[in-house]
This record gives structure tokens, C-alpha cells and sequence, in this order.
């Protein structure tokens, strides 16, 4: 245990007196969780309670808590090697770089950073520099969507579409458009779901046509839409989307910060649709969040137009001071092995049908609008009433976290947007998760949900 000792009294009155939280407002009377140890999917706070993480943390300790072999990884590679600038090389940037294009089964260069936003912003700078190389001079623009999480530094967050998050900090970066998702929950009456998600798809094929086609650099979008409440496309979408990207010359890029490295019960979510983007942007589950690391795979063809440029100006030009540190990398590696080793992958999915297996009855409660699932990504979308589908108000979805918490279990919810949509409890527990765990969550949800909610 550290310095503060357990006295929990005094480390949380330390910690609002020092500590800057993202994003939630704590204070003493509601003191944020001190972690103090886990093992797999089991977190202990600073007073011996113990907690199953639902949440995975932020969605990404995918291997579990505990790994002893990620340690030494680090351990070794920090003793060796503990640092030196990709400007140059070294064998564990190598190495992992090689092992993702085994992963992506495909021709991809990787660029590596640290967190999700920075591999998102090397992304579009990426995409635009490209553009220009090849002569697209106006090609700046990108189309995300409304609802979509691409990370908090300005670029990525003008990329993310959920208002609530963007207010304060206006005006963002230009060039960042958006469109509606496949919220097929929320179709309009009469259209089967496969028509709706064409729909959806043609949205971004209007704007790039009303923006004027030789302005538009790049689409992003998530396979699924996670943090922004598990909007799950139809197979028609991923095609239709990948269609549109190819005939007009914008390139695709997904984000698999979430859904990558066995999250989505295959490797990469975008291998769910068998669509090829054009760049792979990464983070969470590559290290499993041990150490930071993120990377942006870019497909060959497009890198090979930033070689043999006699413009100086035709390199890109852009660095990362830590980013594809070889001890994060050795650590990414060995995460790599792990989640192949144990099968965690081919678990996620099983899990996953395990999970929506077990809530499936949960439909019939007054206040379970719908179910989604992907891999191992578990939304429950709460609403105050069926017909209208008018989403559940705030402080029910709280409530119900709260509930969770007090008998053991983290869970989340989605994230900021607009129009009361913060209605969809959210579950991503590690992929390692025992069975005893998924039935511990089953167990617990659902006990909370026909408990005092039943009424
Ligand atoms: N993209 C997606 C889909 C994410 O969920 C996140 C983080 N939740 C990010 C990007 C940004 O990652 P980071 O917080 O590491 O910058």
C-alpha cells in the first residue's frame, strides 16, 4: 500500500486538495474510488472493498489486472533500453509494428503515440498531408458522427459528436463535419432495419456531395459507436460506408480505440463488416492500458507518398517525444501473446453471447428500451417509456450505477451528448473474465434492476 497508508479519510481529503479529476466532480461528501490493488477483474479500494470492474477501467484493461508477465516486459526492456526517439528506431517498435500488421492482415505502416486522441490526430494530419501529395490541394475536410468519441485534444474532440463535451471549449478545429448514426433502435416507423442503416450511410455520401467532393479528406467512425451508447451498424452500413469512401476518393479511417485487440470478439472491430480501411487508429487494449501506447496504421500505398519526395515539405512532418517507448512496446507484445495464448479473443465473443443471453429477459422491465451488443461491449438503453422511447432521466441511470457499486460491481454509462441521451448503462469487463465474474454481473444487474427500478 502507499505512503498514505489506510487512512482513507486523510488520502481523500489529499486527493481534493491536490488531484484534478477527468471529468467527474468529486468533493468529500462524494469522495471518488481509491484503487489500491486488482487482480484480475477484481479491483480492492483503499478500505479492503472489493469491486468487479465491469468497465475494464475505461475499456481497456482487456488481458485483466494482476499480469506479472507485462511487468517484466517492461522491467526488462527498461533496464536494456529504456528509451530512444523514433526519429530513429529500436527492436521493440520493430517488432510490434510487424506483429500489427499480422494482427490487421494487411499492408500497414504504424506510427505510434501514446494515447487514443494523439493516434487520432496523426491520423488526420496524415489524411490531409496525403491528400495534398497527390495533388487533392482541397481535400481538408473530415465527416464523423453525432454521437461518435474520437478523444479530447482539440482535433480529435472537433471529430467527436457529442455536444456536451465541445461547449465550453468553441471554437474547435475547422473542417469537422457530422452526420447521424444508425441508431436503428430509433428508426423511423416502417423502415426495416437494413433500409435505415442505408439511410444512414447516405447521409455521409450527401454531405460529401454537398460539400463538394474534392474537399473531403476522410470519413471516421468507430465499427460501433461505444462510449456514445453502443449504436451497433448493420452489415449494410460498414459496406455501404467503405463504397462511398472508394468511389469519391475520401479515405476511411477507424478508430478501434475501443473496439480493438479482441474488445469486438475478433481482432480488430472492423473485421466483423471484412471492411478495409484506408488508416487503423489504436490505444486502450494495446498495452491493456498497463503503460500508454497508441499507433495509426496506415495502409503502405498511402505512406509510400511520403517517401522519395524531393520537397522537404513532402516528409511528415510531425513528432511524438515518447510515443512507441520500447517499454510500452515490449509490454504491447507480450499483452499481444497473452490475449493469443489464453484465446481471449475467441472469449470476448463468447462472453459477450453469454451476457445477452442472461439479460435478454431483462427486456420485459418497464425501463429496458433495448439490448446491444458487440463482442464484448454490452448496452443497456433505459427509458422512461416504450412507446415514445423517451430516454430514462439522469438521475435513474445513476441511481442504478450507484446500486451496482454498493453491491460490488462498476458498470458505466454512456457518454456526453445532447437531447437526454445519457440513458445506456454500459459494460465491458475484461476478456478474461471467469464465468464466475460474467454470472457475478448477470446476477447483480439484474437483482438491482428488478429491486426498487421494478416499481
Ligand atoms: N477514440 C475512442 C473510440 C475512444 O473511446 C477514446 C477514449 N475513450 C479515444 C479515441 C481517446 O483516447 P484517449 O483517451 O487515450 O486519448
Amino acid at each position: 500500500m502507499q505512503s498514505l497508508g489506510n487512512d482513507s479519510e486523510r488520502a481523500i481529503q489529499k486527493d481534493q486538495q491536490y488531484l484534478w479529476h477527468n471529468i467527474t466532480p468529486y468533493n468529500e461528501k462524494n469522495p471518488p474510488m481509491i484503487a489500491v490493488e486488482a487482480s484480475g477483474s477484481w479491483v480492492t479500494d483503499i478500505d479492503g472493498n472489493k469491486f468487479l470492474d465491469g468497465m475494464s477501467g475505461l475499456w481497456c484493461v482487456n488481458v485483466g489486472y494482476g499480469r506479472k508477465e507485462l511487468a517484466e516486459a517492461a522491467y526488462n526492456q527498461l533496464l536494456s533500453l529504456p528509451y530512444f526517439p523514433l526519429t530513429q528506431s529500436h527492436m521493440p517498435a520493430i517488432a510490434l509494428a510487424e506483429k500489427l500488421n499480422e494482427w490487421l492482415e494487411g499492408d500497414y505502416v504504424i506510427f505510434f503515440s501514446n494515447s487514443g486522441s494523439e493516434a487520432n490526430e496523426a491520423a488526420f494530419k496524415i489524411a490531409r498531408q496525403y491528400q495534398q501529395q497527390i495533388g487533392q490541394h482541397y481535400r481538408h475536410k473530415f465527416i464523423a458522427r453525432y454521437r461518435g468519441y474520437h478523444g479530447s485534444s482539440l482535433g480529435a474532440l472537433s471529430a467527436t459528436g457529442q455536444a456536451q463535451r465541445k461547449y465550453k471549449y468553441e471554437p474547435l478545429s475547422g473542417g469537422f463535419l457530422h452526420v447521424a448514426p444508425p441508431d436503428s433502435y430509433r428508426r423511423p416507423a416502417g423502415m426495416t432495419v437494413e433500409e435505415f442503416n442505408l439511410q444512414s450511410a447516405q447521409a455521409i455520401e450527401d454531405t460529401i456531395v454537398w460539400e463538394g467532393v474534392e474537399t473531403v479528406a476522410a470519413v471516421i467512425i468507430e465499427p460501433v459507436i461505444t462510449g456514445g451508447g453502443v449504436i451497433v451498424p448493420h452489415q449494410v452500413y460498414l459496406d455501404r460506408v467503405q463504397e462511398i469512401c472508394r468511389k469519391h476518393g475520401v479515405l476511411l479511417i477507424i478508430d478501434e480505440v475501443i473496439c480493438g485487440f479482441g474488445r469486438s470478439g475478433r481482432k480488430f472491430g472492423h473485421q466483423n463488416f471484412g471492411v478495409k480501411p484506408d488508416i487503423i487508429t489504436m490505444a486502450k487494449g494495446l498495452t491493456s492500458a498497463y503503460l500508454p501506447l497508441s499507433a495509426t496504421a496506415v495502409r503502405k500505398d498511402i505512406y509510400e507518398a511520403f517517401k522519395d519526395n524531393s520537397d522537404d515539405y513532402g516528409h511528415f512532418r510531425h513528432v511524438n517525444t515518447f510515443g512507441g517507448n520500447p517499454a510500452a512496446c515490449a509490454l504491447a507484445l507480450r499483452n499481444l501473446e497473452i490475449l493469443e495464448q489464453e484465446n481471449l479473443v475467441e472469449r470476448a465473443d463468447i462472453l459477450g453471447k453469454k451476457l445477452t443471453a442472461g439479460f435478454a429477459e431483462l427486456l420485459n422491465h418497464k425501463l429496458v428500451g433495448d439490448i446491444r451488443s458487440f463482442g464484448l461491449v454490452i448496452g443497456i438503453e433505459l427509458v422512461a417509456d416504450k412507446v415514445t422511447k423517451q430516454p430514462a432521466d439522469l438521475a435513474v441511470v445513476k441511481g442504478i450505477i450507484a446500486e451496482c457499486k454498493a453491491k460490488g460491481l462498476i458498470i458505466g454509462k454512456n457518454g456526453d451528448t445532447v437531447a437526454g441521451f445519457n440513458n445506456v448503462l454500459t459494460l465491458a469487463p475484461p476478456l478474461s473474465s471467469t464465468d464466475a465474474d460474467i454470472q457475478f454481473i448477470l446476477d447483480t444487474v439484474t437483482a438491482v434492476l428488478n429491486g426498487s427500478w421494478a416499481e
